[in-house]
């Protein structure tokens, strides 16, 4: 079965003016679309054409898992964002960062400065160890975490095509910008 694009859970301009409908246009509707596109193309004949795409995340390589993790990757960073959502955790997911980084404050500075300092394009990831303990991960290209057994809750896509339309070379405005759109509602629920 093709793999399709989702369906994006805002309308184009929702994050405005923190993300430009013109980002959305070329991040959602060409980015993410041509990862789409391409692994349609890549699995045929493979071992992967009836897979899922946590399995090519954690069993492929080459070509196949690059593209594959991109899909999902961009459909995991566009679900954490609403237009007017819960802008701060509560509940276990607070609980739990105050446990693993000592305050909320505390970890938005580790994140940020681990997004930022990401080296080319890549991802910067707050998952959750099997101990439930959470941690900061950074991700070269399409890495992700699910291939060392860690699960995902929160991303950010330090990619240049993220930010370059509405921040051009400005990485750490875009990170800023990042942390006034995430609807810590839906990423509370993926810590459950
Ligand atoms: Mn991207």
């Amino acid at each position: 079965m093709a793999f399709e694009l989702p369906k994006l859970p805002f309308a184009p301009d929702a994050l405005m003016p923190f993300i430009s409908a013109e980002t959305i246009e070329y991040h959602y509707g060409k980015h993410h679309q041509a990862y789409v596109n391409n692994l349609n193309g890549l699995v045929p004949g493979t071992a992967f054409e009836n897979a899922d795409l946590e399995t090519i995340i954690k069993e492929a390589d080459g070509p196949v898992f690059n593209n594959g993790a991109q899909v999902w990757n961009h459909t995991f960073y566009f679900e954490s964002f609403s237009k007017t959502g819960k802008r701060t955790p509560d509940g276990i997911l607070a609980n739990a960062i105050r446990d693993s980084f000592g305050s909320f404050d505390v970890f938005r500075e580790q994140f940020t400065k681990s997004a930022a300092g990401l080296f080319g394009s890549g991802w910067a990831w707050l998952v959750k160890n099997p101990d439930g303990k959470l941690a900061i991960v950074q991700e070269s290209n399409a890495g992700n975490p699910l291939k060392k057994g860690l699960k995902p809750i929160l991303t950010c896509d330090v990619w240049e095509h993220a930010y370059y339309i509405d921040y051009r070379n400005r990485r750490p405005d875009y990170i800023k910008s990042f942390w006034e759109i995430i609807d810590w509602e839906i990423i509370a629920n993926r810590y459950k």
